[in-house]
């Protein structure tokens, strides 16, 4: 049976990483303003992978910039491991769907950024880029610079960054959006493979169904005008074995409810 919860917060607050309650954002225009988020209130557990999926326009973005510090919230409560955000850190790696590499700087350069910026000596840096080099498959290309890599090792490289510098939670705002689709494909295994690793709480923003499914152990399914969350569900990593769906029928099963929930 799938199984479908109304978001709620979860009966075990030592184990939430994110909380958000009643969350609204509107957003002034120069003659008018705008409802972009309606009493959103979400939850993401500590190392779990939590995709937000609805079609353009319904505030998912939005949500993700105030999670990140870059946005203020209009109303509601919004808090990472404890901690109401109120402005950007390095605790919350962003992961962007535009390439944001530094060009002027090798891939190296651009994974021990933010470790420079900390203070951390030159030897301790390079330990730690080795690590994520090699955990996102790029060693080889150490010394390139952003023009010499594809889209998919360019986000590679971003990944590599965010999670050099040990953030509590990876914030990902459609990170493979602009990648064809066998570079995804790769990317969204390379980044289950990482979570596994690095039991990184993630938030994944997509308007993929396919691909919050195959990514997420929750999804939350927004619509729009205004922003609201319609739905929680649970997918669970177990339809998929090394990468290939194993249940078919169960995908088909929430697929078709997400696609359900979406025409409405
Ligand atoms: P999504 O990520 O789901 O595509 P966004 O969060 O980017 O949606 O945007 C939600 C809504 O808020 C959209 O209608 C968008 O036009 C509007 N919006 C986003 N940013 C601003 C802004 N800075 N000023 C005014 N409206 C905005």
């Amino acid at each position: 049976m799938l199984k479908i919860v109304k978001p709620q917060i979860a009966a075990d607050p030592v184990n939430i990483e994110i909380e958000i309650n009643g969350l609204s954002k509107v957003y002034q225009t120069k003659n008018s303003t705008f409802q972009a988020l309606e009493d959103v209130s979400l939850y993401v557990k500590n190392e779990e992978f939590v995709s937000i999926l609805g079609p353009s326009g319904c505030g998912k973005s939005t949500i993700l910039r105030i999670l990140a510090g870059l946005e203020d919230a209009t109303s509601g409560s919004v808090k990472v491991a404890g901690e109401e955000v109120n402005g950007p850190s390095a605790k919350r790696g962003m992961v962007f769907q535009s390439y944001t590499l530094f060009p002027w700087l090798t891939v190296r350069e651009n994974i021990e950024f933010g470790l420079k910026l900390k203070g951390m000596n030159a030897k301790e840096r390079k330990e730690v880029s080795d690590k994520y080099l090699e955990l996102v498959g790029l060693e080889r290309f150490a010394n390139s610079f952003g023009k010499e890599l594809s889209g998919g090792m360019k986000q590679r490289v971003a990944i590599a960054r965010s999670l050099a510098n040990n953030p509590e939670v990876l914030l990902m705002d459609e990170p493979f959006g602009a990648l064809d689709a066998q570079t995804k494909q790769s990317m969204q295994k390379l980044l289950l493979d990482i979570w596994k690793k690095e039991k990184t709480t993630i938030v994944f923003i997509t308007h993929d169904i396919d691909e919050s499914i195959f990514l997420s152990q929750r999804i939350y399914v927004m619509e729009a005008r205004p922003g609201k969350i319609k739905e929680e569900i649970n997918a669970d990593l177990h339809l998929f074995k090394n990468g290939e769906l194993v249940d078919v029928d169960r995908f088909m099963r929430i697929k078709k409810h997400i696609i359900s929930l979406l025409k409405h």
